[in-house]
């Protein structure tokens, strides 16, 4: 009798260098289905642009119901000019944000990892980013982004805009959640980031914190932080961080600036984490931070880095494959200490890749790690 667990995941490569990085990370979901105890099964659909393209729309209805069904979602990346005159709700970007929606995928975790063989290609001086490994995990479908009203009224020079950040305890109580669950499986520190001083969410937002702390972890370190002091200290001493807790509005933000200290979009991955179904199945979608890319799609010059280590986290997070995580940060660690570089991280005395020569080296040291 097979002890294979078996797992579904939707491949959905999207748009511009998105089929290309996919290509790749496909290769490696190949090796693990090889080399562990684990079985996956792939399903390939379009979103975004592509989809657009076949149906009139970035998001089907098929697409979405099998997206509800699967275990994990891998997506590439979605847009391009090509699509700039298509109407609002059918822009290659909605395919994304209905996706987040209807998932209900309220967390997002977004690592940044300074692998040191590229701690020279950070902006900050190496010795403050090298071997930085940090979780920013964001609030995603409430905030300022989503509050109503909503609006811009008046008119001609005289005109009034108006968005609302509204948080609720229910919202508050789940991300904290899964902040504090992420430290505990790694450096057990959580700096939750709000403006009390200034903001009445900011307010509940601490209030909140603090109690699930005080009931569920209180054994996990706590640090409140204004979020414009945790910007500073991100740039000013990076490493003090393991775990920060945001809303939406400065999660996007504070994400970015901790990204570009490890170096190049093509590095970094993310995940959007639901909540558990009545199935005991966590909604879980994956994905690089870049874009699509439309400058460089179709020559091989993508980085398909951030891609696979999306699976990574995928591996980690939905598959409680940990040791296959590790395994695979290992080879693309290695592979960086080999000089290996497509052209967005390259530094002179390096050997250049292509997309598919990165995906050869990642896979050749995953066989010699586990020989
Ligand atoms: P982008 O992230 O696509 O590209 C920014 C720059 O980084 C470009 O010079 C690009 O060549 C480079 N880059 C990005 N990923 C790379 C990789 N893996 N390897 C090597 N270089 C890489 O952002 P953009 O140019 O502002 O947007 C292009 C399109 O992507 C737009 O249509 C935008 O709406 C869309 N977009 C989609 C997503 C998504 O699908 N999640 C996110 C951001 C932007």
């Amino acid at each position: 009798m097979s002890t294979m667990a078996t797992h579904d995941l939707l491949l959905l490569a999207g748009d511009g260098i998105g089929p290309e990085i996919m290509a790749q990370t496909k290769r490696v979901i190949d090796w693990f289905n090889d080399h562990s105890a684990h079985q996956f099964t792939t399903i390939d659909d379009l979103v975004g642009g592509a989809a657009y393209d076949a149906h009139k729309s970035p998001a089907t209805d098929e697409m979405m119901a099998k997206a509800g069904q699967v275990d994990a979602i891998l997506f590439g990346a979605v847009g391009g000019d090509k699509w700039t005159d298509v109407p609002y709700e059918a822009r290659p970007e909605a395919g994304l944000l209905r996706l987040r929606k209807d998932l209900e995928l309220f967390a997002n975790l977004r690592p940044a990892v300074c692998y040191p063989a590229l701690a020279q290609a950070s902006s900050l001086k190496p010795e403050l980013v090298e071997g930085l490994d940090i979780m920013i995990v964001r609030e995603l479908t409430g905030g300022v982004y989503f509050g109503e009203p909503k609006e811009i009224t008046g008119q001609g020079n005289e005109k009034r805009a108006v968005d609302t950040q509204v948080y609720e305890t229910h919202e508050i109580d789940r991300i904290a959640r899964v902040a504090f669950g992420m430290a505990k499986k790694r450096g057990n520190k959580v700096h939750s980031s709000e403006k009390h001083n200034v903001m009445a969410t900011g307010i509940l937002w601490k209030e909140v914190v603090t109690q699930i702390h005080k009931e569920d972890f209180a054994d996990v370190e706590l640090q409140h932080i204004l979020a414009d002091n945790c910007a500073m200290q991100l740039v000013r001493n990076p490493k003090q961080f393991d775990v920060i807790v945001t809303d939406n509005l400065f999660g996007d933000i504070l994400s970015d600036v901790a990204a570009m200290l490890t170096g190049s979009l093509g590095m970094l991955a993310s995940a959007s984490l639901g909540a558990v179904g009545t199935d005991g199945k966590m909604k879980a979608m994956y994905e690089p931070v870049h874009g699509s890319a439309p400058d460089i799609a179709g020559q091989g010059k993508a980085n398909p880095i951030a891609m696979i280590d999306s699976f990574g986290m995928c591996l980690r997070y939905s598959f409680d494959m940990g040791k296959e995580a590790d395994l695979l940060q290992q080879a693309i660690t290695k592979v960086l200490e080999n000089g290996l570089r497509t052209p967005d991280i390259m530094q002179e005395g390096m050997e250049l890749v292509s997309t598919s020569g990165m995906g050869d080296a990642i896979l050749a040291e995953l066989n010699n790690l586990s020989s």
